[in-house]
């Protein structure tokens, strides 16, 4: 069988890394987190005390550090460095300032090319913002995933509670509005919906329903 390449994006909070999981467990493919690289960047460059804006700091960081996952049992770790950095880059903090970095080119172009290069045999799965458009545009399979803001910072509040973080619902929705804002309008590869992609919006659906069409839509090659 063809191991293909398979891009699933969308904004925060809207099941992806669950489901980009769960996917590429049932098809026994790689799955890849780039949002986790682009924390790692943004936590290594707080780590600095680099600013965002600069862009010829951020583009020197990004050749000399290294980012890798390890699988941990049932969990994947992610290392900067070597260090286990997978709490440190989910705190509330580095998720309000990944965009920032994120949006700098030569963050984006570092990251890209080390997807592109993680991904080129295929048998995988990517998550992120603009994998079926910026990364792998040529991907055989693209879903777009949406869901309320409102229920994607419901799920996120949830998330960090499970966690033990204390945390605000409406401070936790406001915040996935803002992370959406700075996705979106940013100029280089902003967050947009590739025109091939399988939109799924997950509002009232489960995980379950969820990952049921997107191997219905990986069994037909959409
Ligand atoms: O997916 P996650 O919420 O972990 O991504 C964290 C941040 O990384 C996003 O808010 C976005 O700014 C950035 N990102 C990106 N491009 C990707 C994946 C994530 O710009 N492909």
């Amino acid at each position: 069988m063809k191991k293909l390449i398979i891009a699933i994006d969308g904004p925060s909070g809207v099941g992806k890394s669950t489901l980009s999981k769960r996917l590429a467990a049932e098809l026994g493919y790689l799955n890849l987190d780039t949002g986790a690289m682009y924390r790692a960047v943004a936590l290594a460059a707080w780590q600095r005390g680099i600013e965002a804006d600069d862009c010829t700091a951020l583009a020197e960081l990004c050749r000399e550090i290294s980012i890798s996952f390890e699988r941990q049992g049932p969990a994947e770790r992610v290392l900067l460095d070597g260090i286990d950095v997978s709490e440190a880059i989910r705190t509330p903090e580095i998720s309000q300032l990944t965009p920032q970095f994120a949006a700098c080119p030569e963050v984006r172009e570092a990251m890209v090319c080390r997807q592109r290069e993680l991904g080129r045999d295929g048998g995988i799965v990517l998550e992120g913002r603009d994998i079926g458009t910026v990364v792998f545009p040529q991907a055989e399979v693209k879903f777009f995933l949406k869901a309320s803001a409102a229920e994607r910072g419901r799920r996120r509040f949830l998330e960090l509670q499970d966690k033990g973080v204390v945390v605000d619902l409406e401070q936790t929705i406001a915040e996935v509005r803002a992370r959406d804002e700075a996705d979106s309008s940013r100029a280089d590869s902003p967050l947009r919906q590739a025109e091939d992609a399988l939109v799924i919006d997950t509002t009232t659906l489960s995980i379950d329903e969820v990952l049921g069409e997107m191997l219905k839509a990986v069994a037909r090659g959409v």
